[in-house]
């Protein structure tokens, strides 16, 4: 019960505010002004959590009364209040003018702070979204937390989204710093490792979180009881959770001393502001705003600390990423070096080998005697010549990989090229009753060029088309300038053609398509590989065309500063 006496000749207007939000029930009591002869007729408002149809008379989170004391004269009011929760509140009589500048002060650094933190909530979710890094979740769902309980405190929750169900409030801020206890754990023992380094302290932190959990049921039982034992754990968690940053901060990893400065100042809020609702301190109202402003900022810095956690971890991505490409543009070369060498060291007893068995074989220096001895010397000699041809194209190949070829250029004459290429062949062709055809090719324009390499790469693709072309068939080998005005030799045959599938896969090293096929003409699957690689290395592209049982189309076509008119 209180009384105000205006003493003066004018009436005087007040704001009678009752600051506990959460409250689950106030009646205020004022004189009736039906009746003002009679002291006994009092008017009742009701408001509160619990309360369907709050009767106040401005709209706000606190419960607020207009009265109006008529001169000189007293007035007494009466205020009762009940609830399940804790009840301390504060009443202020305010002058109208104060009040409203009081109003904007809180709905200025509420705004600000509930902006800030749904802000930062979005922020941390589409990060993980994108990084689905486990430490950003738990970031979200920390803001989650703390602005929900934020929200039920200061009775936003109730004003705005539910009112008249004190009992939902009460879950929601329960739920809500139980979400706290366990982000806050799940934090530090993410952090400290502890799962690894201490497994004693790993189900400790397990525990607290199941407690914090468990406490939301006792909550719907006794809701004062557990909101008192998970500010307890909270404060354990926090504690917790302080100690694995100072402990990031002496690892020296620099966002490690802002977050324990941010959880610091967090926690530093939240004692006083909890002490100050089970009526241990006292707060003065203006500190409000001081307290919403400094959760902000506090929740801005932790935005900081995870954009450069962000920005650490995927620069991190692509440094490690890097390392592993150069990584393995190393071994490859290794790989290729060794070949290299190792071809070089093979082709020395190779060629002696092959050149002693020649000897014998052509008997320079004398009869050998029995003529199986003759024929064996040939067959060393032309198994050591293909050999050799295998150890070339492995030599060729670890050469382009080592990027060690540098083209001799020269200009080109294309129809002697392709009337060297066509002799060498013809041989082998005729022997499998195939023909080659050679178109005319004028001798202008010239084709700049490393020649040695180009033969090497036609004869190859002339091989293969008399190796996969039937007796009978026929190969068509020609060259023209085309519209785009590059030089294309094309070499066709009417063989057994490559599937559409494989028309890519061969151009690999070591792939073979039919290797029962292969196998009798020798070959290792090298050849077109270093055909491709040689064209490339000219600028030029190398193109199939084929219909699987009606012929292959090879078009090597080099691009146009190469042509000399
Ligand atoms: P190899 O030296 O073992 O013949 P290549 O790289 O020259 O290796 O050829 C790889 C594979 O491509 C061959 O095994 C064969 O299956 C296929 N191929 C190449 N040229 C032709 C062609 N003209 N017609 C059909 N298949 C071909």
């Amino acid at each position: 019960r209180f009384t105000l006496q205006n003493p003066s000749n004018k009436p005087v207007e007040r704001i009678i505010e009752i600051g506990y939000p959460a409250m689950d029930q106030v009646e205020f009591f004022r004189p009736s002004a039906l009746s003002q002869s009679d002291d006994e007729r009092y008017d009742r408002q009701v408001t509160g959590d619990s309360v369907v149809g709050r009767q106040v008379d401005i709209r706000s989170i606190h419960a607020l009364y207009r009265v109006v004391v008529p001169a000189l004269s007293e007035q007494t009011y009466y205020i009762r209040l009940s609830g399940d929760s804790t009840i301390t509140f504060d009443i202020s009589i305010h002058e109208p003018m104060g009040f409203i500048d009081q109003e904007a002060v809180r709905f200025d650094s509420s705004a600000l702070f509930f902006g800030i933190m749904i802000a930062a909530i979005i922020y941390s979710l589409s990060i993980y979204a994108v990084m689905r890094d486990e430490a950003y979740l738990l970031f979200a769902l920390f803001l989650i937390g703390a602005t929900t309980y934020q929200a039920s405190m200061w009775g936003y929750l109730t004003f705005y989204l539910l009112p008249e169900t004190s009992w939902l409030v009460n879950l929601c801020t329960i739920t809500s710093l139980s979400l706290l206890v366990i982000t806050l754990v799940q934090f530090s023992s993410y952090f400290l490792e502890l799962k690894q380094k201490s497994v004693l302290m790993y189900r400790a932190g397990i525990v607290l979180q199941a407690a914090a959990a468990v406490f939301i049921f006792v909550s719907l039982i006794d809701y004062h009881t557990a909101i008192f034992l998970l500010m307890a754990t909270a404060a354990i968690g926090v504690v917790a959770a302080l100690i694995a940053s100072v402990e990031l901060w002496r690892k020296g990893i620099v966002y490690g001393k802002i977050f324990t400065l941010c959880l610091a100042a967090y926690a530093a809020f939240h004692a006083a502001y909890s002490l100050e609702r089970i009526g241990v301190i006292e707060l003065k109202d203006t500190l409000d705003g001081v307290f919403k402003i400094g959760f902000s900022i506090i929740a801005l810095l932790f935005i900081l600390v995870f954009a450069d956690r962000f920005r650490r971890t995927t620069y991190q991505n692509e440094v490690d990423l890097k390392a592993a490409r150069d990584d393995a543009i190393t071994a490859s070369r290794t790989k290729s070096k060794f070949l290299a060498t190792m071809s070089h060291e093979l082709r020395t007893p190779l060629n002696a080998v092959i050149g002693f068995s020649d000897i014998i074989a052509s008997e320079t220096l004398g009869p050998i005697g029995h003529p199986k001895y003759k024929e064996y010397a040939r067959d060393i000699k032309e198994s050591g010549a293909h050999l050799l041809y295998i150890i070339n194209d492995l030599l060729e190949i670890s050469r382009i990989e080592a990027e060690r070829i540098v083209l001799d250029e020269q200009q080109i004459v294309v129809s002697d090229l392709l009337r060297r290429c066509t002799r060498i062949v013809d041989g082998r062709a005729q022997q499998n009753s195939i023909t080659i055809h050679r178109a005319d090719v004028p001798k202008v324009p010239y084709l700049t060029g490393d020649e040695t390499r180009l033969q090497q790469v036609i004869i190859n693709l002339l091989f293969n088309a008399v190796k996969f072309t039937p007796p009978g068939g026929h190969i068509y080998i020609s060259a023209t300038i085309s519209p785009a005005g590059e030089y294309e030799i094309t070499i066709r045959d009417t063989g057994i053609g490559i599937a559409p599938e494989d028309q890519q896969k061969i151009l690999e090293p070591f792939i073979q398509i039919a290797p029962h096929l292969t196998r009798h003409h020798g070959g290792v699957g090298l050849g077109l590989a270093i055909a491709k690689s040689i064209v490339d290395l000219h600028g030029g592209k190398m193109r199939i065309d084929s219909d699987l049982g009606k012929g292959t189309t090879f078009v090597l076509s080099f691009p146009k500063d190469r042509v000399v008119k």
